[in-house]
């Protein structure tokens, strides 16, 4: 695209609110009179609703993160076929400000107590709408940690606990304790490959997002761009399925929960896309944040204390570095010089830990070709998150053992 995309080339109302994360908001395009909007969402940033939007004007702001940690780190490791396009598109206050005024409403409550959109941004991020489309049925999972550590780094301590249950059951369990909707949604069955257990974790997904009436973050639904709640009286509504049965309402849930099903199947096992994704999560955290923690202290530094974000051309070396030679290091021993690697490893498998897949197909089957299947939320994680991603570590294992469970979590 030559010249730079400007919101404020299209109208306010013809965005709509699709959903939102920790810390972005997303809308879709909904009107017809800018091509270069149609099918794609706006992507904004949030901030904290004590900020104040005045005293912050930034001339030369920089492009979204997440732009060029897609162009220059996750492209060249995931392949493209599974990446939505990414452009930058120019913003102004006063076009946010109307934005929020029309659409705040339509947030979920514990959102807009907590968070605004972030008006003094010059920039955000438009990307294909994943999930748009009239009579489009999108399934959004966020799928978690696919990986059981090895032993070489784990303490005497937590060894067994690790290498038996996954870190997604036992945090499970820690949040189930602290009053969160328990689930029976194990990763280890999503990834595994085997078609009863994969099957098994779609229905332990549904089974949550129906229990939790869809407040989990790990399963969403999407119709025509809108997302379902398993309580929305148009829910039962829902066409999906074939269209030319004569039956276009009143499906009972039952069956849809079953078509649903049907269809993510065909996508999940026809799909490098869960293989991927827990190859890199695996490869890119060979020490565990046990053994990351130790290197570290070899190294005279501790996790609490790494700040400073790794730069673009950091970021450029360390993919030269996993391309080539990462692969024949001993990670059982590693190396104290290579800590830098290993520190941006961590966060580049925390990214890949975090993201959900997309699974788009259109109501009532059709080849797989018009079907897709697509990564989001591959957003660059800041280093000063490792100190409490190492405390947690700590807790959610301290936690399970406490509780005496022992789940076992097949590879
Ligand atoms: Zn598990």
């Amino acid at each position: 695209m030559a010249s730079r995309l400007h919101v404020a080339d299209s109208r306010p109302e013809d965005w709509v609110y699709v959903s939102e994360g920790g810390a972005t908001i997303v809308f879709s395009y909904r009107g017809t009179e800018n091509p270069h909007f149609q099918g794609r969402v706006l992507r904004l940033r949030k901030t904290a609703l004590s900020n104040n939007d005045t005293g912050h004007s930034v001339e030369e702001e920089p492009d979204d993160p997440m732009i060029a940690f897609q162009r220059d780190v996750i492209s060249c490791i995931v392949p493209q076929a599974f990446l939505p396009d990414l452009d930058v598109i120019l913003l102004n206050e006063s076009w946010l400000g109307a934005i929020e005024c029309l659409r705040n409403s339509d947030r979920p409550q514990e959102r807009w107590k907590k968070d605004k959109i972030d008006k003094r941004r010059r920039k955000g991020v438009l990307a294909t709408n994943l999930v748009g489309g009239e009579g489009i049925v999108a399934v959004e999972i966020k799928p978690k940690w696919g990986f059981l550590p090895r032993e070489h780094h784990l303490s005497p301590q937590t060894v067994s606990t690790k290498t038996s249950t996954c870190r997604f059951c036992m945090h499970t369990y820690l949040r189930s304790q602290e009053g969160a909707f328990p689930t029976d949604y194990c990763p280890m069955d999503l990834y595994s490959r085997n078609e009863t257990r994969m099957v098994k974790a779609i229905h332990d997904l549904w089974n949550a997002w129906v229990r939790s009436d869809g407040s989990l973050n790990n399963f969403r639904i999407f119709v025509s761009g809108k997302v379902i709640k398993p309580s929305h009286h148009d829910f039962h509504d829902v066409p999906i399925g074939p269209p030319d049965t004569g039956v276009s309402s009143s499906f009972n849930s039952g069956f849809i929960k079953e078509t649903l099903m049907e269809n993510l199947m065909r996508l999940l096992l026809d799909t490098r896309v869960l293989d991927i994704i827990s190859t890199l999560q695996r490869t890119l955290d060979e020490l565990d944040i046990e053994g990351l923690s130790k290197l570290c202290s070899m190294s005279k530094a501790d996790l609490a204390s790494m700040v400073a974000g790794p730069t673009p051309e950091d970021w450029r070396d360390f993919i030269r570095c996993y391309q080539t030679s990462y692969c024949t290091w001993d990670h059982a021993n590693p190396d104290p010089k290579n800590i830098k690697h290993y520190l941006m490893a961590y966060l580049l498998s925390a990214t890949f830990k975090d993201c959900s897949i997309i699974l788009r197909f259109n109501q009532g089957g059709g080849s797989l070709s018009s079907h897709s299947v697509s990564i989001i939320d591959l957003d660059p994680k800041p280093m000063n998150k490792l100190g409490e991603w190492e405390e947690l570590d700590r807790r959610i294992v301290e936690g399970y053992r406490a509780g005496g469970q022992q789940k076992r979590c097949a590879p």
